[in-house]
């Protein structure tokens, strides 16, 4: 029997499987997403177990209990997964091990194999290629020769990203020409091209415009989108998500379709997000993660059930939540320790009364104690009827952090 065919076995067996309020969901991962699902969760009188490395994550400052130790730590996952009804995870470098030996306790969504598809970037590309799902050209590199030949096949320039352990830009290298692969520091190759490969070369897609989707499904395989949202990055890095998208309504439903043939190709049971280049003519699916994602931190104030209520309910085995519009318009910004660093400078703080001057803000701080550049602090969203206006008050609100400062 495949996998595919045991995972549909399981699914049909398991079909009416709900986990009620009162049950206890465990969590493995202590980050932001971690802390704000379970303050969803709480919120619907779940109790929420943290499983991650210290009991100052992010995550753990808001949960029922926390079990902390090496995520590999098979007496740590033990009296973790044994408190649980249900786990779920923040992150999708969780050790497959760790997955598996949860779900030895609990049910454990998503399955080990989402996560092993979505933790390496070759088996991703390939498995969204064979099940007919638009990518941009890729090959494998294992050194600086293949990189080179990747670029003449693709046509340059390429971008090399390691295949696995990367986020925000992270292990990521624009080749513009052959002469740049003598640039890249080409480590990790030792097995030899009969290994999966430890870099992959993607062909530049030149997007108008970023946008994911968030697609939510259940065990006996319901299935909700959100609407589309639209990113912008600044250095690779997530810097503002708005609602809704300025894209057709004709790509958008298309989006919203790709998300949900992801979703039941890999037989997600949980949340995964579709990241989408949007060119003039095209959307091509960049990368998916099968987690909450940052662009979806808008939906706690734009939408009638957030991404992370949502999560709940598909893990849970409840009904899925309407996901539309609450509002007309929306937006998310990042706030990166960058704030943290020229507040700083200038022997201050970032000027927190100053921002929240600013009408209807919201602000969300993931209680990180450290915050060194690049690394995600918290977000504001603010809300309203015309979305370059809602922009526009909330770039004022995150400028204001660094005003009046000593
Ligand atoms: P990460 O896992 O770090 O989020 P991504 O693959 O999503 O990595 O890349 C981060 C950003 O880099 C993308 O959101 C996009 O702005 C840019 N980028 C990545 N790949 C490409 C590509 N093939 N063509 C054009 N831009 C790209
Ligand atoms: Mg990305």
């Amino acid at each position: 029997m495949s996998d595919r065919q045991e995972l549909q076995n399981d699914e049909t067996t398991n079909a009416k499987q709900v986990i009620l309020p009162g049950a206890t969901i465990g969590m493995v991962g202590g980050g932001q997403l971690g802390r704000m699902f379970a303050m969803a969760a709480a919120r619907m009188g779940y109790r929420v177990g943290v499983f991650c490395g210290s009991s100052d994550e992010p995550a753990a400052e808001v949960a029922a209990f926390t079990v902390c130790g090496p995520l590999t730590d098979h007496s740590a996952i033990e009296a973790f997964a044994k408190r649980c009804d249900v786990i779920t995870l923040e992150f999708e470098n969780i050790p497959a091990d760790t997955i598996a030996a949860c779900g030895k306790h609990a049910p454990t969504y998503p399955d080990a194999s989402v996560l092993a598809m979505a933790q390496d970037r070759w088996t991703e590309k390939t498995t969204l290629r064979e099940a007919g799902i638009p990518v941009a050209g890729f090959e494998p590199v294992y050194d600086r020769e293949s990189a080179i030949a990747a670029g003449d096949l693709l046509g340059w320039p390429i971008i090399v990203k390691t295949c696995r352990s990367g986020y925000d830009g992270k292990g990521q290298h624009r080749l513009n020409s052959p002469d740049d692969a003598a640039t890249v520091e080409w480590a990790g190759a030792e097995g030899g091209e009969d290994c999966q490969p430890p870099w992959v070369a993607e062909a530049l897609v030149p997007f108008e415009r970023e946008a994911s989707v968030i697609v939510a499904r259940t065990l006996d395989q319901r299935v909700e989108t959100f609407p589309v949202f639209e990113n912008d990055h600044q250095n690779h890095i997530l810097d503002e998500t708005k609602l809704p998208a300025e894209v057709s309504s004709e790509m958008q439903a298309q989006a919203r379709e790709i998300a949900m043939r992801v979703a039941e190709r890999v037989g997600l049971v949980g949340l995964l997000c579709v990241e989408l280049f949007v060119t003039e003519d095209a959307l091509i699916v960049n990368e998916v993660a099968p987690r909450p994602h940052n662009s979806g931190h808008v939906t706690i104030e734009a939408c009638a059930t957030s991404q992370f209520e949502q999560h709940v309910r598909a893990i849970c085995g409840l009904p899925l939540g309407d996901t539309s519009m609450v509002v007309p318009a929306a937006s998310m910004l990042n706030l990166l320790g960058d704030l943290w660093q020229a507040a700083e400078a200038r022997n201050a703080s970032p000027n927190w009364e100053a921002c929240l001057e600013t009408p209807g803000v919201a602000l969300h701080l993931y209680g990180k104690h450290a915050a060194p550049a690049g690394r995600k602090m918290g977000h504001l969203t603010a809300v309203g009827d015309d979305l370059p206006e809602v922009s526009q008050r909330l770039h004022l609100a995150r400028e204001r952090l660094l005003s009046e400062l000593g």
